[in-house]
Parts: structure tokens; C-alpha cells; sequence
């Protein structure tokens, strides 16, 4: 046991991580790094012996005792590893960006020798971290050196159906400004770096709506969009492993629907949800940017008081197959614009459905939209793309965030009076009962988002977002799956944009809003009558 294989595989000329030494000290430590390497994957690492003990993990960890992962061991490590972040760079060993996803100590299950369990093929210890605790197990297999599995115990933090979430790479950013940031860090912050194709890439770089043309995309490409030259890798990677789809079949309908779905997209701070292994891998939210090609249309905007957040603006075509190349395949705009951040220009109920018939959530769509009409205001539903239906109102942008949600509260809450036997305003899931539609109004607030008309969900059958005529609702003819990339532009193209009056419709909501007071609040009315 040593250090000799990790420190001959690097250059600690070109490469920030620690050459480091072997310790004496044995203090039961461990981490799980989340690395950003030409295949993202995440390594376990147990303190033992004066080294960590390392595993590749390609899909991480699990809390889910039903996961079995397997974990490929590699070389060991220093213990100053325990604290290392950065970015290894191109042409390194473990090129890429390289950050802690939980760290903590552990305990063996039994007995205090971890290197003699380790050599016998058979670890059973307890986390002690942030994201990973209770029991797990690390298992060699049969007849293999280096391959074992590791395996969540049955326990009290055992949570089946887990799902993996990726470090948010901006969580360092928020960490640091929230102990308060100095000048200095607020201008350094300023700004999006802007890269610029390489003249090579964009002597290369074929005519877009040519290259789409073609059936297969795979490999790498440049394309022109417009003045922009866009860098597009790995189109084969497959997305949708049920059907085959690939991030090629995602960036070509995005690149086919641009014109539709761009106008709501406009102005408007987008919020990327990066699924980089396609929709069975993990995923992570990114609010601020670092770094973007200069076609990118960036903001610095104030999130918080002090907290400011570089937000892509999601305004061209170039932008739109960009961001599905970073592997974001949702588009979540703001319900507000940039120049007008505070007032929102519509506000939307997501009706939620648990274990309800299809028909039953087209019925409390309905209800939800004669509500409204009762209150003088017009609506427009979308499927989710997932399990339910968006109704939007589209409003003049005069309304505070604060103002907008306590009235959708208002609506949200008579849409559940009428409809008592199915739809509730709970939000727990644990205090729901079973067979409910949960609508959902809580998607209202500032910074918050829904899936925009047309964006791809990250579903079995790559399913689309779409708009829908009040009279297709009423008639439940339809469900979720009817509407996917494959499909989609076909619709599009016979119907138009069912959506297009919610850009147009500019409604007050001044009457509503005293309208909905007389039928809630009538406790009121009495006292005035007294
Ligand atoms: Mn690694």
C-alpha cells in the first residue's frame, strides 16, 4: 500500500490536486467526490490504513437499499484528497471538474479492523455524513479484483425510490455570498465570462437547418445559427434509453420549434435543470452561469438582497440548442421579464394528480377555468408533459409577486371547495389522502418556475409540454403521451399555437380580485352588515 500509482498517473505541475503523503494518523474519515470527467461519475473514499481507499461509482451512491452500484476500486489516495475541489485540466488524468459531494465520518458495523474487512472483500459501516447516513455495505465480487458493489442497508435512513441529485455547481457561489460578500467579490462575481468559438469550429461549422436535415446525428458538430457558431458533442448520446432518443433528437426539435416556443421564452431568466447522462441519470439545477459562448444573452440579476445571480436569457435559437447541449432539456422561464423582474405577466395552477383518473383531472381543469371565468378572467390550459395540467392566466404586469400568489391562492382554494371529493391544496404528500389532484399554486413566487408551453419533459416517450383548446379538455379525448418530439411540430403546424393569446391577453386583475374577496371572505360581509 502506498501512494506510487496515484502519484505516477499525474503531473503535480498541471494538475491543483494534492500530491500528499501517507498519513499516520486513521481518523475514519470519508468523502464522496462528484467528478465532472469525460464520463461523469462519483468516487467513494475511505479513510484507512494512512489512505483513502477509493471507488469509481457511476451513477453515486444510493440510499436505496434495492440499488445495487457497482463501484470500481482505484488507485489510493492521500487523506488531503478528503478536501479537494477543482478543476483538473484538459489533457490530466481525471480531466474536469472535480467537487465534494458529502463528506463525514464512519463507523465499522463490527469489530476495528477496516484494512483486514477490506482485504477479505467485505465492509459493513455506518455514514456519518450529510447526504448519506445509516448503514451500507461494500461487497468484492466473486472472482474479481477491483469490482464490488455497495449497497445501502435496510435501516431507518433507508429511503427506497431515492433519487440522486448532482452537487449544485453554484452552491459554492451561494455559500460564499451568504457570508456576506465584499466588494471585491461582487465585482469579481460581475459578469459572465464569454467564450468565442474557435476559428477552426467555425470554419467547420455547416448550416444548421442543413445539418438536421440529416436522419443520424452523432459524434461532434459545429453548426451556423444565424451569426453564431454553436458546438454541439456527443448527439448519439442516447437520452431516452426506452425509446433510443438522443441528445441529437432533442437539440433537432428544439431547433425545429424555435419559433414557437421562443416568444416565451423572451426576456425572460431561465432556469437550467442539466440531466448530462440523459433522463435515467442524475440531474442538477443551475441558476448561475460562469461561463458562455458569447452569442449567450446573460444578466446579473439580484436574487436576493446581496445575492446576485448570472441568468441565461433565453431569447434566440442559437441559446435554445446551446442550453440542450449543456443536457438542460426543460425550459423553465420566470413568469416575469427582465425589465420588469417584480411584476409577473401570468401565474399558473398546476393540477397534480396522485393515482386519479385522467378523465377526473380534465373535470377539475374545467371547473378551475369556469372559476375563473366567474371572476372575469380568461385562462389557458397545457398538458404538464408528466402526470397533469397547467392552467395559465396571463396578466398585466402591474401585480407584485406577493399579490399574484395570494390571489391564486384565493382561486386555488375554491377550485378545491367545488371539487372536495378530489382535489386538495395539500401539500404534503404524506397528509394527502391517496386519490387526489393537488392543485398546486405555490409555483407563483419570485424566482419560481413551470415548464414553458412546448418544452420536452424528461419522461419515458420524451413527452412535450403542450397547449390545448378548452374544447379538447371537456371532450378527455387525449392523454399525456399523445404529445411528444417526434410529433409535436406536426401539431404545431395544423392547429398554430394554441397558446399565442397568453402573450396578448393583458388582463386586470382589479375586478377579480374584489370579486374573489365577496365570495371568500364572507365573515366580512356579515361584520359590515352588523
Ligand atoms: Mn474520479
Amino acid at each position: 500500500m502506498g501512494l506510487e500509482t496515484y502519484q505516477k498517473k499525474r503531473d503535480f505541475k498541471q494538475t491543483p490536486e494534492p500530491r500528499g503523503r501517507v498519513s499516520k494518523a486513521n481518523r475514519h474519515r470519508f468523502v464522496v467526490q462528484e467528478h465532472h470527467a469525460s464520463m461523469l461519475h462519483f468516487d467513494f473514499r475511505l479513510e484507512m490504513g494512512g489512505v483513502l481507499k477509493s471507488w469509481s461509482v457511476r451513477k453515486g451512491p444510493s440510499l436505496d437499499p434495492a440499488d445495487k452500484r457497482l463501484a470500481v476500486e482505484t488507485e489510493d489516495h492521500p487523506v488531503e484528497y478528503l478536501k479537494f475541489e477543482g478543476h483538473i485540466p484538459e489533457g490530466n488524468y481525471g480531466a474536469g471538474e472535480h467537487m465534494i459531494w458529502d463528506e463525514g465520518k464512519y463507523e465499522l458495523a463490527d469489530g476495528t479492523d477496516a484494512l483486514k474487512q477490506y482485504k477479505e472483500g467485505r465492509l459493513k459501516f455506518e455514514l456519518h455524513g450529510k447526504k448519506l447516513k445509516g448503514f451500507f455495505n461494500l461487497v468484492r465480487l466473486g472472482g474479481r479484483e477491483d469490482q464490488w458493489l455497495l449497497i445501502k442497508s435496510k435501516d431507518e435512513y433507508a429511503q427506497p425510490g431515492w433519487k440522486l441529485e448532482l452537487r449544485v455547481k453554484d452552491e459554492r457561489w451561494e455559500a460564499e455570498t451568504r457570508r456576506k460578500p465584499t466588494k471585491e467579490q461582487k465585482s469579481r462575481k460581475a459578469g459572465v465570462r464569454k467564450t468565442k468559438s474557435s476559428k477552426r469550429a467555425a470554419e467547420k461549422a455547416v448550416s444548421a437547418s442543413r445539418a438536421f436535415k440529416s436522419k443520424e446525428l452523432s459524434g461532434d458538430m459545429a453548426v451556423k445559427v444565424g451569426d453564431a457558431v454553436v458546438s454541439l458533442t456527443h448527439l448519439d448520446k442516447v437520452y431516452w434509453p426506452e425509446e433510443g432518443y438522443t441528445k441529437g433528437d432533442l437539440i433537432k426539435y428544439y431547433f425545429e420549434v424555435a419559433r414557437y416556443i421562443l416568444p416565451y421564452l423572451k426576456d425572460r431568466p431561465l432556469i437550467m435543470k442539466r440531466y448530462p447522462n440523459g433522463i435515467a441519470g442524475g440531474f442538477f439545477h443551475q441558476h448561475d452561469v460562469n461561463e458562455a459562448p458569447d452569442y449567450v444573452r446573460t444578466e446579473t440579476l439580484d436574487v436576493e438582497e446581496g445575492h446576485e445571480v448570472d441568468y441565461i436569457i433565453g431569447d434566440d435559437k442559437a441559446t435554445l440548442i446551446y442550453m440542450a447541449n449543456l443536457g438542460a432539456i426543460e425550459r423553465h422561464p420566470w413568469h416575469s421579464r427582465v425589465r420588469n423582474l417584480d411584476h409577473p405577466d401570468w401565474f399558473v395552477f398546476d393540477l397534480d394528480p396522485q393515482g386519479v383518473r385522467w378523465e377526473e383531472i380534465c373535470d377539475v381543469a374545467v371547473s378551475c377555468k369556469e372559476i375563473l371565468d366567474t371572476l372575469g378572467l380568461d385562462s389557458y390550459a397545457k398538458t404538464s408533459g408528466s402526470r397533469g395540467i397547467h392552467i395559465y392566466v396571463p396578466i398585466k404586469p402591474t401585480y407584485s409577486y406577493e399579490e399574484v400568489a395570494d390571489f391564486a391562492e384565493g382561486v386555488a382554494r375554491l377550485v378545491v371547495e367545488e371539487n372536495a371529493y378530489v382535489a386538495t391544496v395539500e401539500r404534503s404528500l404524506k397528509k394527502r389522502k391517496k386519490s387526489r389532484i393537488y392543485v398546486d399554486h405555490m409555483q407563483n413566487a419570485r424566482g419560481k418556475s413551470v415548464v414553458a408551453p412546448y418544452s420536452v419533459r424528461p419522461k419515458p416517450g420524451a413527452t412535450i409540454s403542450a397547449p390545448l383548446e378548452w374544447s379538447e379538455v371537456k371532450r378527455k379525448k387525449f392523454t399525456i403521451s399523445d404529445f411528444t418530439i417526434k410529433n409535436m411540430l406536426e401539431r404545431l403546424k395544423r392547429r398554430g399555437d394554441l397558446f399565442k393569446e397568453v402573450l396578448t391577453n393583458k388582463q386586470s386583475l382589479d375586478r377579480a380580485i374584489s370579486k374573489l374577496e365577496n365570495l371568500t371572505e364572507k365573515p366580512k360581509t356579515k361584520r359590515a352588515a352588523a
